[in-house]
């Protein structure tokens, strides 16, 4: 990797971090999550970074892809076990990096199991590394402590501009023959479950990017692709961050854009048997000693 490269990523993983552990304070009962999620996008900004996908706040029994609607009136509940989620590119160089929070102090064990699981598998992001064997530390890790890894989600390989590419890091033994090589960029993102430990789509869904470019007649939707394609460089976006169109224009333009393959939706992710789930989540840079960007 070019010394420019991993500069970027480096101060991108800085950046990532400072506001992930800044995060800590925004989740607290009675708090509003959508408060939460507005401050950590500026602080991003603020710090110099830009938003690599709006942040992820999942409770309990969700796993990912939840972030607020615009004008969001929940709160933190006394009990949550809240999962932060939060990207940061600086020139297209991409920080990915979570971590959960639970507010239930009883579930403190299903937090300490998924940050040992992660530091297991980091220790193994050397070059010649199969993915499938750090799939199998994950679940060992989690297993040993009680729990199910979570086996449809995974870690990935970051691109410019690009969260998920090339290879993938599993969470359970695999028997794929991909190796990590000196120089890649992946995140590491084990989640553990208290249920089924597979996830499912619900009927949600607040984050969207642009899947590919089609001539559009309606002046809203091609003003919604031209903010897909140019602001956000077809990087995930919030719906609430779109001013115009808002509300239920807003989501009939945005189902007839999916219907037509131009938008991908991420629907939230949920616990099959809705047990709860942690993650804990670092951007790495391999190496034969790996690199945390996010430390
Ligand atoms: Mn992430
Ligand atoms: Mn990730």
């Amino acid at each position: 990797m070019d010394d420019d490269i991993l500069e970027k990523y480096l101060l991108a993983g800085k950046i990532a971090s400072q506001v992930r552990e800044e995060s800590r304070k925004l989740v607290a009962p009675g708090k509003s999550i959508l408060l939460a999620a507005e401050t950590i996008e500026s602080r991003i900004i603020e710090l110099g970074g830009k938003i690599a996908f709006p942040v992820n706040i999942s409770l309990n029994e969700f796993a990912a892809h939840c972030t607020p609607k615009a004008k969001d009136d929940s709160v933190f509940g006394d009990n949550d076990v809240v999962k932060v989620d939060l990207g940061v590119h600086v020139d297209g160089y991409i920080a990915d990096t979570a971590i959960t929070v639970a507010l239930d102090k009883t579930k403190q064990n299903m937090v300490t199991a998924i940050e040992r699981a992660l530091k297991n598998a980091i220790s193994m992001a050397t070059p010649g590394t199969k993915t499938g064997d750090i799939g199998t530390v994950i679940s060992e890790t989690i297993e040993s402590a009680g729990y199910r890894p979570v086996s449809n989600l995974s870690g990935h390989m970051l691109g410019k501009y690009t969260i998920h590419t090339g290879i993938s890091i599993p969470n359970i033994p695999t028997k794929s023959n991909e190796i990590l090589s000196e120089g890649d960029a992946i995140a590491i993102e084990p989640f553990l479950s208290e249920g089924s430990g597979y996830v499912k789509e619900t009927n949600d869904a607040e984050i969207c990017r642009l899947a590919s470019e089609k001539p559009e007649r309606s002046p809203h939707a091609r003003e919604i692709i031209r903010i897909a394609k140019e602001k956000y460089r077809g990087l995930p976006f919030a719906l609430r961050w779109i001013e115009r169109p808002s509300g239920a224009l807003l989501s009939t333009i945005i189902n007839q854009l999916v219907m037509r393959g131009i938008i991908h939706r991420y629907p939230f992710l949920r616990d099959s048997e809705k047990g709860f789930i942690s993650q804990a989540e670092h951007t790495v840079i391999v190496a034969d000693e790996p690199i945390i960007t996010t430390k």
